[in-house]
């Protein structure tokens, strides 16, 4: 057990922790690409309240981090240094009042879409296509077809890393294009969207919609982290999968990473000996396009831990 280990010990016997940790404990499988370095102190919290105690107790202030369902990260190989949070059950609830729907961090966004429709609340049919959770969501300002979480946002409860609550409410600010301008050291626990009560059959109608468009334009059971890029805003009409094409690197593969033939934008991983290879072959397209079009690509994914 080394230093920052042995200081989480003490932590977790103090506030009688009852959520899960770990040391050293493998990360492949939160991360969509299946392959990931380990989390030093891995922990899975029962509830906000111990969260907090635990945060509160983290005077030396060793790093926090914290995932969602892994869908948008790349891990590193070296993995990530300091205390790796996983929201559970304590964080994955839904319920509603006639103005607000409330969901815990860690509900999925499908889970949430479906509940909205079931109660005929309209807005969140495009979560029925993102497969990550309500916080990565928050994070992200992940959006589809035309809807993005800052259209139905209301506010987020969040922790700071020293076990603060503070609360994110939406304005022009918070969110820009994948993006939440807010969120560094901030854990977000339960966000608020708007309750708007609409047509059942509209909704569902919606939904199919959705869920054809992503069957046709994007390719399924591959271990990806969906958008590689972001598509550039100041080049009018060429998003990030058509500057890849028209660099000529559609399909490209190397080293058992290659691009989607179904989404240029989409790296698929086939291969179990690293996380860097991901990273170094995104590297890899990034330069092509600069040095084809002189146009710089930005991450879309997150890079999380070291080489
Ligand atoms: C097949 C596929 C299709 C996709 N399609 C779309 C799409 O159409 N639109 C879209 O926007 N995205 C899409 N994505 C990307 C991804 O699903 C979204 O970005 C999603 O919101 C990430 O959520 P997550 O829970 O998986 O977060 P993770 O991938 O685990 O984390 C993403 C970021 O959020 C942070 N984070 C996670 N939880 C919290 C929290 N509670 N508090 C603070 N920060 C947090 C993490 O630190 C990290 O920086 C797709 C991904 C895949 C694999």
């Amino acid at each position: 057990m080394n230093r920052n280990q042995q200081i989480f010990q003490e932590i977790f016997s103090k506030n009688k922790v009852k959520g899960k940790y770990k040391f050293d404990y493998n990360l492949s499988k939160h991360s969509w690409f299946g392959i990931g370095g380990n989390a030093e102190i891995f922990y899975v919290p029962a509830s906000l309240e111990e969260l907090q105690l635990v945060l509160f107790s983290n005077e030396k202030a060793i790093d926090v981090t914290v995932i969602g369902l892994g869908s948008n990260i790349i891990i590193r190989d070296g993995g990530i240094p300091g205390l790796v949070i996983k929201l559970g059950n304590g964080f994955n609830y839904i319920s509603h009042n006639k103005d607000i729907v409330f969901a815990g961090a860690a509900v999925q966004d499908k889970v949430l879409s479906k509940y909205c429709f079931r109660n005929s609340i309209i807005g969140l049919e495009f979560y029925s296509g993102i497969p990550g959770t309500v916080g990565g969501a928050a994070c992200m300002n992940a959006g589809c077809f035309g809807s993005e979480t800052k259209d139905v946002f209301i506010k987020a409860k969040c922790l700071s890393n020293q076990g603060e609550l503070k609360e994110l409410h939406c304005s022009e600010e918070l969110f820009t294009y994948r993006k939440n301008n807010y969120l560094d050291k901030l854990i977000v626990c339960e966000v608020q969207y708007i309750n708007e009560i609409g047509d059942p059959l509209a909704i569902n109608k919606k939904i199919r919609e959705i869920s054809n468009q992503r069957k046709e334009t994007q390719p399924q059971k591959v271990l990806t982290a969906g958008s590689t890029f972001k598509n550039p805003f100041d080049l009018g009409v060429l998003k990030a999968w058509q500057l890849i094409e028209k660099a000529g690197l559609r399909g490209y593969e190397s080293n058992g990473v290659s691009l989607s033939t179904h989404h240029a934008n989409f790296i698929v991983n086939r291969q179990k000996e690293s996380a860097n290879l991901i990273e170094d072959f995104g590297e890899n397209i990034r330069r092509e396009v600069k040095n084809k079009l002189g146009i710089e690509l930005e991450w879309e994914i997150k890079i999380l831990g070291k080489r």
